[in-house]
């Protein structure tokens, strides 16, 4: 049976103010996902969580407890690790860091079979750029002669041999288990296949699109005489204006429909049908304000939109500053992030009002 530990204790020092491992990806935390990696697997018999954190210890809270424990950590990384080994006593173990949460059980599962059948099991893959030396002046001197990997986590060895390893490291503290085995006990540990997707968040950018929704929306009007032309929430001077049951603004109803998309929910028609005398004439930016509250409760904002109007008359572009300050508002964006273009259907589609929206939700 293995015992995993998960080291919670960095400092996020490369992510400005976020403790990433408290950073929500889909709708949990960075570390609740890296330990749900592990809580399945038959063959796991205790997760050892190292923080100093209350706030992480918050997180753990919707664990078992009598699975998942949590231990205080230390200075470094290789004191974080030796206080959880302390509590280790399965036979073998794992060593992972709570900021690689995509850790699949395939990888999980061949680092244990090889712990269990050779004593040992590091993920590495291999390293796609040209690797080079540099002196100390900064000039390329060579190209690096054996083959290198990077090295990933989790790690996996037998319990009483990694705690020979710590006792035997005089206080010196090491970037991984790995090279801490080789160093202190003179043995090569051996490696399995990792895993592109078992990333490390580091910085940042590590963060960036991984909540990213994307939504796309479409509409179209017939356009009859005597009706008001309303588009992205903007009176427009016109002839002709859309034949619907509601003001008809097609820019928008393509929006709403691209962010309900997004979200994963039901279309326009079903949230505000067109049979309900609720919504006969209904001004769509009311509508957009209740699809925007709609994503407030699911904590999502809106990242960017793109729209598009098809109108062979008249020109929109006077018209399209008025659109993008309405929109901003509404949604509680930067006119920055909207992008507004029209088009004529070059009299391929007289009398047709149509449009296209695309979303990104954050
Ligand atoms: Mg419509």
């Amino acid at each position: 049976m293995f015992d995993v530990i998960i080291v919670a204790s960095g400092k996020s020092s490369r992510m400005g103010t976020i403790n990433k491992l408290l950073f929500e990806i889909g709708s949990e935390s960075v570390l609740s996902k890296s330990i749900r990696a592990f809580i399945s697997h038959p063959k796991i018999t205790s997760i050892i969580i190292v923080t100093n954190s209350d706030s992480i210890r918050d997180v753990l809270s919707a664990f078992p407890q009598e699975k998942v424990i949590c231990v205080a950590g230390g200075e470094t990384r290789s004191d974080s690790v030796e206080s959880g080994l302390k509590c280790a006593q399965s036979d073998y173990v794992l060593i992972h860091d709570a900021a690689r949460p995509f850790v699949s059980s395939d990888l999980v599962s061949r680092i244990m079979e090889s712990v269990e059948k050779k004593g040992s099991g590091i993920p590495v893959l291999p390293i796609s750029d040209s690797v080079g030396e540099i002196s100390n002046t900064g000039e390329l001197v060579g190209r690096a002669k054996n083959k290198h990997v990077s090295i990933q986590t989790p790690q996996g060895f037998i319990t009483t041999e990694i705690k020979k390893a710590y006792e035997l490291r005089n206080g010196i503290t090491y970037p991984d288990e790995s090279s801490l085995y080789i160093s202190t006990l003179n043995k090569q540990p051996l490696t399995v296949i990792g895993d592109s997707n078992n990333i490390k968040l580091t910085t940042p950018a590590d963060l960036f699109g991984l909540n990213s929704l994307i939504g796309i929306g479409y509409d179209l009007h017939r356009l009859i005489p005597n009706r008001k032309l309303v588009l992205g929430g903007i009176e427009i001077a016109s002839d002709l204006g859309p034949l619907a049951h509601s003001d008809g603004d097609a820019l928008i109803h393509a929006l709403i429909d691209a962010l309900l998309s997004a979200m994963g929910s039901v279309d326009i028609g079903t949230h505000f049908p067109n049979t309900s005398p609720q919504f006969k004439d209904a001004d769509s930016t009311i509508l957009l304000s209740n699809v925007y509250e709609m994503l407030k409760s699911k904590h999502l904002t809106v990242s960017n939109i793109s729209l598009i109007a098809i109108l062979d008359s008249p020109k929109l572009s006077d018209y399209i500053p008025l659109m993008k300050i309405k929109i901003s508002n509404l949604l509680n964006i930067s006119q920055d992030m909207i992008g507004i273009s029209a088009k004529t259907s070059e009299g391929t589609h007289l009398n047709m009002l149509e449009a296209f929206a695309a979303v990104k939700l954050l």
